[in-house]
């Protein structure tokens, strides 16, 4: 069957919108809220007003909401669950400058953007009337919006679900993702009190042409994953005036970017797709002011997406560039000043540099077989310190300054390269076929997509891995847990600012699929949602898999 949904999708949508709800700001609850109020109505949850639910977030910094909708089909006894997904925040607006006040206002935003002139495809949009403007347009209240009508239709029709409907609204996606990891605990609850069986989870995320030319449509199975390999240099510090004097450890790191970024040999690819290359996010030192010694230490970190490499190999990975970059700088500051030796007159002898590259694990590990549980628990009081008197400190400041505590209890002060991880975790998800849910959610969507075909003027093309980081990564676990311990050996904050908990995640353990929003520009000025196909292919590709899972 199909649905002519268009309409009630987009007024839903244009609804969300007007809600601004930037992350980590109170709009994530009005929001929220919004979406609460929207179910509330509906006769279904009159009746069962347990089935929806509105919660607050767990050990989050600010207060924020989740909402979560339930309904029970009546077709049948089956007690498998399907999750619909999707976040309710937004990034910022900025970005929009003087047009500011328009960016919640599908309406007059496309005006207003026409004003600045922008380029010749976003005039020829405005003109087609195929779209709509705002930011969450695309990024992905229309994803949300195509859940809530879906679960209001089945709230209506339960005769033909065999099974339960869950949908959770989360907060904080574009941020620390304390939205789903509230709601894992939610589904977590609801399994145990209604004795479900979780079969998948379908994400509605956005997705967009991968250039200009580029017509088709995505329906993505699985998700890309992503780490941040993060490097602590310690250098020896000198004066300019005795530039061979020391090891500056600006050098090294500006070597280990170089090796890393934008290395095609680190392209992750598994299924015929390739991940974006490695790419810095950061290079900085950690000297206050101008003087001339150089600096003791340095730090960088680097994106780096994964399709089939689990942390342990991504560990493995940049240790072997460490070590090349290591080489390199000792190679290239020995040759640098044989050179300059020879043109002053001076006599050459090597410099002193040895080759002393550090996973974060090894290292702490060397450090507690001198010390003992004295290091060990100075470590960790630290760290609760540090996260008790600072809470909003950035993840990535927060591990640098355990690693610089840690260095204090170092004897050895001669150079060295220390690996670690600093953000949060985003999982791979593989969905191959390889047991019955994943067999079941790969036949689904494919001929729900061929019935949804008939309907649409653009290709629907699936694919193996959603491209951009969603919260899709919570819902199932790829990698071997055993290759997972080199994630959590790995990271300074594990354990007081962090932690990426296994547990809750096998609690739920589904396949996942992102059948999502498509536009243009998310995260721009110009972000843009194409209505007939979010609005209406959609939220049938969406209505037709879950008939066939629940069937
Ligand atoms: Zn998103």
């Amino acid at each position: 069957m199909y649905l002519n949904c268009l309409e009630d999708v987009k007024n839903i949508t244009k609804e969300l919108v007007k809600v601004p709800s930037i992350v980590k700001t109170d709009g994530e609850t009005k929001c929220a809220q919004k979406i609460y109020d929207y179910y509330k109505e509906i006769p279904y949850f009159k009746e069962n007003p347990e089935r929806l639910q509105m919660v607050q977030t767990i050990d989050d910094e600010i207060e924020r909401h989740i909402v979560v909708a339930h309904v029970k089909g009546t077709k049948g006894d089956s007690n498998k669950a399907l999750i619909l997904m999707g976040h309710l925040d937004t990034v910022g607006v900025d970005d929009f400058g003087t047009i500011k006040e328009y960016a919640f206002d599908p309406d007059k935003l496309p005006e207003a953007l026409r004003k600045l002139n922008l380029d010749e495809e976003l005039n020829a949009d405005i003109d087609s009337g195929e779209y709509m403007f705002g930011r969450g347009a695309l990024d992905m209240k229309s994803g949300v919006a195509g859940h809530m009508y879906l679960i209001k239709y089945f709230s209506e029709h339960p005769e033909e679900l065999n099974g339960h409907l869950i949908a959770l609204a989360e907060c904080d996606e574009e941020d620390n993702s304390h939205g789903i990891l509230t709601g894992l605990k939610v589904f977590k609850d609801i399994k145990e009190k209604e004795n479900l069986e979780y079969v998948a989870a379908i994400n509605a995320d956005y997705s967009t042409p991968y250039h200009a030319k580029d017509e088709n449509r995505y329906v993505y199975f699985g998700t890309i994953g992503k780490l941040l390999p993060s490097f602590y240099v310690v250098g020896k510090e000198t004066h300019v005036g005795q530039a061979f004097g020391g090891l500056d450890p600006n050098l090294v790191v500006a070597e280990l970017t170089r090796l890393i970024e934008l290395n095609p040999e680190l392209c992750d690819e598994a299924f015929g797709e390739v991940t974006i290359p490695p790419m810095s996010l950061k290079q900085a030192d950690f000297k206050e002011g101008y003087t001339v010694q150089t600096a003791l230490a340095a730090y960088s970190y680097y994106n780096f997406f994964t399709h089939s490499m689990s942390p342990k190999d991504v560990m493995e990975k940049m240790k072997e560039k460490a070590e090349e970059a290591f080489d390199n700088i000792i190679e290239y500051t020995n040759s640098s000043y044989k050179e300059f030796c020879e043109k002053g007159g001076h006599t050459y002898t090597k410099l002193p540099w040895k080759k002393r590259v550090y996973t974060w694990d090894e290292f702490y590990n060397e450090l507690v077989d001198i010390h003992g549980d004295k290091f060990k628990k100075h470590i960790r009081d630290f760290a609760d310190e540090l996260n008790k008197k600072q809470p909003t400190m950035d993840l990535r400041e927060f591990s640098a300054k355990v690693i610089e505590e840690a260095w204090k209890w170092v004897e050895d002060r001669s150079p060295a390269i220390i690996i670690y991880y600093s953000s949060i975790f985003s999982a791979r998800i593989e969905v191959t076929g390889k047991d019955e849910k994943e067999k079941n959610l790969l036949d689904s969507v494919n001929e729900s997509i061929d019935f949804v075909q008939k309907y649409s003027d653009k290709p629907i093309v699936t694919k193996m891995f959603y491209p951009y980081i969603s919260d899709s990564s919570f819902m199932t676990i790829s990698d071997d847990l055993e290759d997972l311990k080199a994630l959590e050996n790995n990271m300074p904050a594990w354990g007081t600012k962090y932690v990426y908990n296994v547990d809750d995640i096998l609690a739920i353990n589904v396949p996942v699929v992102n059948i999502g929003t498509f536009g243009k520009d998310g995260h721009k000025v110009t972000e843009r949602v194409h209505m007939k196909h979010t609005f209406e292919n959609v939220p049938n590709i969406t209505y037709n898999t879950i008939k066939k899972i629940l069937a």
